[in-house]
């Protein structure tokens, strides 16, 4: 592999003059490469949105909650999001003083109490969920929201990434609403809140919105916030910006609501890498493959469940140059296949590849699957210093797993 790194665009600009060899020295295999200054440019984009709009930024941490890097953010966010009592606690503890906001399918009751002294806003998904819990919050003198269901699917391919699809069971359609919504739930409500975008761009957004208005516009004048949830790949190059900020305004004149946007991906994205090693090469009739010591199944779970093929460095397109190879994992699962890459020379044992965009659904999604190692979570610092966060051995593995 070619050293320094070239790629001047993302995912791997971040690295741009890096010498590939030094890096890989320095860092254990497999491994998570956080990179503080590339979250910092993301953060401060989203600053400069903030700034431009009034408009409140959230992280949600589901997609990125390593922590250690929550002081980069810092500057930039008005508080995070959380999907349950756990990430509320982190971003409670580990942002002290910023908002905290917390949507969840339904809430427990042997959870709410604690739930009530971490959070600021509640967003529950039903009128059930909101009559059961919202007097309790609203006396402990949180901030209360519903989840609408906008009914207005604006992707295609990723039904599992579908909120608005028929049936789904998030957030409250407009009939749900006209059913079960009293004068008095509704006198609860401080503001609502819809999320059914997945890395999309503010078109989708706004065609979203129209929908919002068209079904809910006549409760918003009474709402103090509106949500506009996630999935806007606003860090992404090429994302519209223009627009994304036409559809905030639109949403402040309109119902005089303050906006809050709860991005997880736009924060961190391209902002990660994850190295690996080449175990074994093989060849299986027409197809040449390597095995790595990082697992789709195990280390990338969205390669597997969004699907989607993760950038590499030095890696083409199949068969665009001489060397096609399928990377797969070294577990026991047929479908650990992480992809079909082309390289300019044959891969050897012992080769070591970086994969990228690789900090957002990855740290905080993996898993010890066929008794796979975690791999370490490293930070590359802005003045280019390598860093140990954190790494993991048997008793990660073994703990979850029975008595300790
Ligand atoms: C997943 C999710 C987000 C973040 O979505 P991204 O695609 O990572 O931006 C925000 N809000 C809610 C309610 C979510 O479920």
């Amino acid at each position: 592999m070619a050293t320094p790194v070239r790629d001047g665009r993302p995912p791997f600009a971040s690295l741009a003059g890096v010498e590939l060899g030094a890096l890989f020295q320095a860092l254990p295999s497999p491994c998570y490469l956080l990179d503080e200054g590339a979250l910092r440019q993301n953060g401060e984009m989203m600053a400069r949105l903030a700034q431009r709009t009034g408009c409140k930024l959230l992280l949600a941490q589901k997609a990125f909650s390593n922590y250690d890097l929550y002081p980069t953010l810092a500057p930039c966010l008005a508080g995070t999001e959380a999907s349950g009592l756990y990430e509320a606690r982190l971003g409670r503890e580990e942002l002290p003083g910023k908002e905290v906001h917390v949507f969840c399918g339904a809430y427990r009751e042997d959870e709410f109490d604690r739930l009530l002294t971490y959070a600021d806003h509640i967003v529950f998904n039903s009128p059930r969920q909101l009559a059961r819990f919202g007097p309790r919050a609203k006396a402990a003198g949180k901030s209360l929201g519903l989840r609408i269901n906008p009914e207005c699917s604006t992707q295609e391919g990723h039904a599992i990434y579908d909120p608005c699809a028929p049936g789904s069971r998030l957030g409250t359609t407009r009939s749900q609403w006209d059913a079960q919504m009293t004068p008095e739930l509704v006198s609860l409500l401080d503001g609502l809140h819809f999320h059914t975008l997945c890395e999309q761009d503010s078109d989708a957004l706004e065609v979203t919105l129209q929908a919002v208005e068209a079904r809910f516009g006549d409760v918003l004048p009474r709402m103090s916030w509106l949500n506009f949830g996630g999935g806007h790949h606003i860090t992404r190059p090429g994302y519209d910006l223009p627009r994304l900020e036409g559809c905030i305004r639109h949403a402040r004149e309109r119902w005089g609501v303050e906006v809050y946007l709860e991005p997880g991906e736009a924060w961190a994205l391209n902002a990660g890498y994850l190295r690996a090693t080449v175990l074994d090469v093989l060849q299986n009739g027409e197809t040449g493959i390597a095995i790595l010591d990082a697992s789709a199944a195990c280390h990338m779970p969205d390669v597997l469940e969004m699907p989607y093929r993760p950038p590499l460095l030095g890696g083409g397109e199949p068969g665009e140059g001489p060397y096609t190879y399928r990377l797969g994992g070294p577990t026991c699962l047929a479908g650990d296949v992480i992809g079909d890459y082309s390289f300019s020379a044959p891969l050897e044992e012992g080769d070591s590849l970086l994969f990228g965009d690789m900090a957002i659904y990855t740290t905080c999604k993996n898993n010890t699957f066929n008794g796979m190692p975690l791999p370490a979570i490293w930070v590359r610092r802005e003045d280019g210093g390598l860093e140990e966060l954190v790494s993991f051995g048997y008793h990660d593995f073994k703990g979850r797993l029975g008595r300790r």
